[in-house]
């Protein structure tokens, strides 16, 4: 009989395996068209399905993420969206009536960020979203915007020490993104429906350079926008672990749940 043998290996950074390692996903929303036709365990358990260990949550309402959060406190982060239903997304810019939502929510609740919201160009300069952006400075939040390359700047003019997450790095092309994390440091992008980076899990070329020199700066996200997409879940942090597996494994592990970890969990944690 041959005596069993304890293995004897250390995990380290190089260790790292995309194919199984736990994600961070920093894009999910439980709006309250998803939260009729999945409950809150149900969306739960396609998170844990998915391998997604921490996700940056927001809902329209924020009902949907307090729901989340009671029913997997370790797993959810909460982020505050201003939007009381799907259908505000444009109209939230010129209603003052958000200002006092935003303020009744986070003297009850606890946050890293407010978002994601929508505003391109000139709109990220409206009243409101000054005022949005005032908030997050004074209850010391992120910012997650849904925004353009010259909206990310406007923001950023109002509060140059604003933290933003740049939702869909901004649909912005590699060398856009690039310009933008080199010159704002306390800009961080998620990658959330960016499914034109790779294909047949190859990433592109341009992204696969800008991920192997910003590697601390993106994080996955699957933008459950829609109560659909909570059904392609498990698909995309798949198709996320196939391009990542191409990648410098201390690379992948970043963008996997490191950078989210170090920020969102971190900082979630010490506000709490
Ligand atoms: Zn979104």
């Amino acid at each position: 009989v041959r005596p069993t043998v304890a293995p004897t290996t250390t995990p380290s950074a190089t260790s790292f395996d995309a194919r199984t390692a736990p994600l961070f996903d920093a894009h999910i929303h439980y709006s309250e068209d998803a939260w009729r036709v999945l409950s809150p365990q149900e969306a739960i358990a396609q998170l844990r399905k998915a391998g997604i260990t921490q996700a940056l949550v927001s809902s329209s309402n924020d009902d949907g993420t307090q729901q989340l959060y009671e029913a997997a406190p370790d797993l959810i982060i909460p982020e505050l969206r201003p939007y009381r239903s799907r259908n505000e997304t444009a109209s939230w810019l010129t209603d003052e009536t958000v200002i006092p939502y935003l303020e009744e929510r986070l003297k009850k609740y606890k946050y890293v960020a407010i978002g994601e919201f929508h505003a391109n160009g000139a709109d990220a300069d409206l009243p409101v979203v000054r005022r949005v952006v005032q908030l997050a400075k004074q209850h010391q939040l992120w910012l997650h915007a849904h925004t353009d390359v010259d909206g990310v700047q406007r923001l950023l003019r109002q509060d140059p020490t604003a933290r933003i997450l740049w939702a869909h790095s901004g649909f912005a092309n590699p060398a856009q993104v690039r310009d933008i994390l080199r010159r704002y440091p306390n800009v961080y992008a998620d990658l959330a429906f960016r499914n034109d980076i790779a294909s047949n899990g190859a990433l592109q070329a341009g992204w696969r350079e800008l991920l192997i020199e910003l590697p601390d700066r993106f994080m996955l996200g699957t933008d459950t926008y829609t109560p659909d997409r909570w059904g392609i879940v498990v698909s995309q942090a798949n198709w996320a672990r196939q391009w990542l597996a191409t990648l410098p494994p201390t690379v992948a592990e970043r963008i996997a749940n490191k950078n989210g970890e170090e920020i969102f969990k971190r900082e979630f944690a010490k506000g709490r």
